[in-house]
């Protein structure tokens, strides 16, 4: 990871619907992702992690209506492509090209009737014309390999392969031409946990060796612990807060990434016990008034309930973000959500660069 940004999302709006019963998926989230960055997008279900990255590589289908934002992808020439504003053409060279995808559930994206080999090697064909049938499948046995399969099992149908085997596949289909961001959305949900570790240690090795990007779209923080460089904390179609995941784990800043972390049991230290988040998210077609998550927030005070919080910078560090009011205020920030930093060297090394300050919550 080189802090060269790739892919730069600003005031991204994102509606199911229109007119007033629109529900407002994703409202004016900016993010920014760096070269060989793991960037991991977390909320509950409904939170707008997985709208917000399929929008702003123009990967949503309908019903999804982008109202408003930019998309930039930087590449290495020097040009610059705004994707929310490319007309189809460019579009349809730059998927799985440059941008790829992997989805949760690998049976139903993979073709029953065709082998793994076909699968593979048609993805190829669609996108290098100019390679040989016997160049395309050499290179499917190498794509299978590079993620631990064998390639005796290239004659395979998908309902041959374990759920983890074609979750590999998938995974070698979004690098076969060698992107350089792979969107994936809860990849690994369906997997065993032996299997998802052993999954994002594959992932892990295939980044440091070919220098792509990830979304790691998930609603399960414990997951990007292992693997993001960064975090992402979504809710009700908002960016809340944003640090780098080792900084978000230990110390976050924002009561909803608290109320994330509380949900889960630790593996290590002494027993603490789990609190969860009180409530459900709100609908998106009226969110509350204020601070959208002060209905189920412990921390809610008057000004919770009237003014909207925009994304700051927190701690006087800007790779660290988030949109609450209790960093903006006079009196003490509550110990829960104002633990002490990690390790500033581990923080250091684990940094993608400094991310732009971003306005977001004004707007709502
Ligand atoms: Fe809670 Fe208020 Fe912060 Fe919102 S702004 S997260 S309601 S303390």
């Amino acid at each position: 990871m080189n802090g060269e940004r790739i892919l730069e999302v600003r005031g991204l709006c994102v509606d199911y619907g229109q007119g007033p019963g629109a529900v407002h998926a994703v409202t004016a989230a900016s993010l920014t992702l760096h070269k060989g960055e793991v960037l991991g997008i977390a909320g509950e279900s409904g939170s707008g992690k997985s709208t917000f990255a399929l929008a702003s590589t123009r990967l949503l289908r309908p019903p999804g209506v982008i109202t408003g934002g930019s998309a930039r992808m930087y590449f290495e020439d020097g040009s610059v492509v705004d994707l929310l504003e490319a007309d189809y053409d460019v579009l349809r060279v730059l998927r799985w090209s440059q941008v790829s995808l992997v989805l949760q559930s690998a049976m139903n994206a993979l073709n029953p009737v065709m082998t793994i080999r076909a699968q593979l090697t048609d993805a190829l064909a669609a996108h290098e014309r100019e390679i040989s049938r016997q160049e395309r499948r050499a290179r499917a046995a190498e794509l299978l390999d590079m993620v631990g399969i064998s390639s005796d099992r290239l004659t395979s149908h998908p309902h041959e392969l374990s759920g983890g085997m074609r979750q590999r596949v998938m995974i070698a289909m979004a690098l076969a031409l060698r992107p350089q961001v792979v969107i994936m959305d809860e990849p690994t949900t369906a997997l065993d946990v032996v299997t998802q570790r052993e999954i994002l240690e594959e992932l892990k090795n295939l980044r440091d060796r070919f220098g792509f990007a990830i979304i790691f779209i998930t609603h399960d923080l414990s997951l990007l612990i292992e693997i993001a460089d960064s975090i992402a904390v979504m809710y009700a179609g908002k960016l809340v807060e944003r640090a780098p995941a080792d900084a978000l784990f230990h110390a976050p800043r924002h009561p909803y990434t608290l109320g994330l972390l509380s949900s889960f049991p630790p593996l290590h230290g002494p027993r603490t016990p789990m609190t969860g988040i009180p409530g459900s998210p709100p609908d998106l077609r009226s969110v509350p008034a204020g601070c959208v998550f002060h209905p189920r927030c412990r921390f809610a005070f008057d000004r919770c309930t009237v003014d909207v919080p925009s994304l700051a910078v927190v701690g006087g560090r800007p790779d660290r973000v988030a949109a609450c009011w209790l960093h903006d205020r006079d009196k003490p920030v509550p110990a829960e959500v104002a633990a002490p930093e990690p390790d500033e060297a581990a923080w250091a090394a684990s940094t993608p660069g400094p991310e732009e300050p971003v306005q977001q919550g004004s707007t709502a």
